[in-house]
C-alpha cells in the first residue's frame, strides 16, 4: 500500500468561496458586454465594474474577454487606437468606425451579400464561410464638428 494513501484528497473545508466570487465577476464582464452597443474595451469593462467588484483586475478582465472569445460568446470587432472593441451582439453585421473619436456603429444592413461570398470563393479558389466590413471616416457627432 502506499504510505500516501491517507493523505486527504479533497479538504472538507475546500469550499470554492474563490471560485463562486470568480464566476460572479465572469458573469458581470459578460453581462457589461453585452449591456451596451458601444462595442466596449476591457479598460471600459475594468472601470464600469470596478465599484461593485473592488478587487477586479484588469488581467481577471482580459483573461475572461479571451476564454469568451474562444468559446465564441463574444467578437473581437476591431482594434481601434490601440484598444481592441468587442461586441456581444453575435448576429453578422457591419461596422462603421470613426477614425476621430473612436466610436464604432453597429450597421445592420446586410450590404454584402452571399453572392459576394460565391464570387470571391471562386474567383480566388478559397472557401468563403462569413465575411467582415469595416466602414470607416467621421461619425455624424463628428462630422458637424468638423463642418
Ligand atoms: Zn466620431
Ligand atoms: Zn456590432
Amino acid at each position: 500500500m502506499d504510505s500516501n494513501a491517507s493523505f486527504p484528497f479533497v479538504s472538507p473545508k475546500g469550499k470554492p468561496v474563490k471560485k463562486q466570487n470568480f464566476s460572479r465577476k465572469r458573469q458581470a464582464i459578460l453581462e457589461a458586454i453585452h449591456s451596451t452597443c458601444t462595442h466596449p474595451t476591457a479598460e471600459w469593462i475594468y472601470q464600469t465594474l470596478k465599484p461593485q467588484f473592488p478587487d477586479l483586475s484588469l488581467g481577471t478582465v482580459y483573461r475572461n474577454i479571451s476564454s469568451f472569445k474562444e468559446q465564441g460568446l463574444v467578437v473581437r470587432v476591431a482594434t481601434v487606437n490601440g484598444q481592441e472593441r468587442l461586441d456581444g451582439n453575435l448576429s453578422p453585421h457591419s461596422h462603421f468606425i470613426c477614425d476621430q473619436c473612436g466610436a464604432v456603429v453597429d450597421i445592420l444592413e446586410d450590404l454584402i451579400n452571399a453572392s459576394a461570398d460565391r464570387k470571391v470563393t471562386e474567383q480566388y479558389g478559397v472557401c468563403v464561410t462569413s465575411h467582415e466590413v469595416l466602414f470607416h471616416g467621421l461619425c455624424s457627432a463628428c462630422s458637424q464638428k468638423s463642418c
